[in-house]
């Protein structure tokens, strides 16, 4: 494989999306350096921060600003580059550029612009979290940052309250302890939850417990409200005698999913049948697969 840094007027470059440690450096991949030594440019959501990691790998290619504010307006420099035969790395702070980071618009004009675009992997801390956790992993939803302020925090984990998969929700430690409470006063006290905090680094925890005593723990010990957390928490469990859907609802479930779009079959057999929207929704779901 090549990653030839040399204009070509025959072809455009390739945008590579690179991922690049989240804590401990030796998690980037011999592939990530090996990219970002050999392209032209790297878009960096931070060039004084993306400085320090490139002078620790000894990389020397030139880092351009590609962050939220400046994204949309100068991703054309970008483009105009890229089409010029030349190849760009976009990186971020830390981990998987466009996961709660800067990239999504770059890519996006890329992908428009017939660019190929090449993801580099490497560490995602909401995938390490759950790669650790021992919660369900099979089916899991990624909510990134809960709104700011209470009221609209609230109402957004209300609206994943009956949510069946594991969820998953990266938090600011000055809010981690707010936010566990009202995770906690939706979800329940008795909800499986774990908080990683500051993965692959130094004072690495990974604290599973119902959420209730999740609070406790870390409402008890400051250092618990420091440094960079995910928190999971466990998929919604139908309670006792709520997961039996009758096999008369069933049945004007499955009339109506051949007939109709999934949500509106859903919502059809709720009024029909008077078993719970959400549920037959989820069981719908089940049932397309
Ligand atoms: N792009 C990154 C990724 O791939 O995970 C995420 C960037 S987002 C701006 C930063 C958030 O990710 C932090 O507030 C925290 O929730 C989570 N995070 C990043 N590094 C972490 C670490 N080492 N341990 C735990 N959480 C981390």
């Amino acid at each position: 494989m090549s990653f030839s840094a040399a204009p070509s007027s025959m072809s455009p470059g390739t945008l590579y999306v690179v991922a690049t440690p989240i804590g401990n450096l030796d998690d980037i991949s011999a592939r990530a350096l090996k990219v970002l030594a050999e392209v032209s440019l790297i878009a960096a959501e931070d060039t004084r921060h993306s400085a320090r990691l490139m002078q620790h790998f000894g990389i020397a290619t030139p880092l351009a600003a590609c962050h939220e504010h400046n994204e949309r307006a100068e991703g054309s420099r970008f483009i105009a580059r890229l089409q010029a035969g030349e190849n760009v790395a976009l990186i971020s702070d830390a981990g998987t550029p466009l996961i709660s980071d800067p990239g999504y618009h770059l890519v996006r004009q890329a992908r428009a612009a017939g660019i190929a675009v090449v993801p580099v992997p490497g560490a995602c801390a909401l995938i390490a979290a759950l790669s650790a956790a021992g919660l369900p992993s099979d089916r899991f939803i990624f909510e990134g940052f809960l709104p700011a302020k209470a009221v609209g925090r609230r109402a957004r984990l209300e609206q994943v309250r009956e949510e069946p998969r594991t969820l998953i929700f990266y938090e600011a430690p000055h809010r981690i302890l707010e936010s566990l409470e009202d995770m906690r006063a939706v979800f329940g006290e008795e909800r499986p939850a774990l908080l990683a905090r500051e993965l692959s680094k130094a004072f690495e925890t990974l604290k599973g417990l119902p959420l209730g005593e999740l609070c406790a723990w870390v409402a008890a010990d400051s250092n618990q409200q420091r440094g960079e957390c995910v928190v999971l928490v466990a998929g919604w469990q139908a309670p006792e005698g709520e997961d039996a859907v009758s096999a008369e609802a069933l049945r004007v479930l499955d009339l109506l999913l051949a007939e109709l779009p999934l949500k509106r079959a859903a919502a059809l057999a709720a009024e029909i049948t008077g078993v719970r929207k959400n549920l037959l929704y989820q069981v719908a779901l089940e049932r397309q697969q």
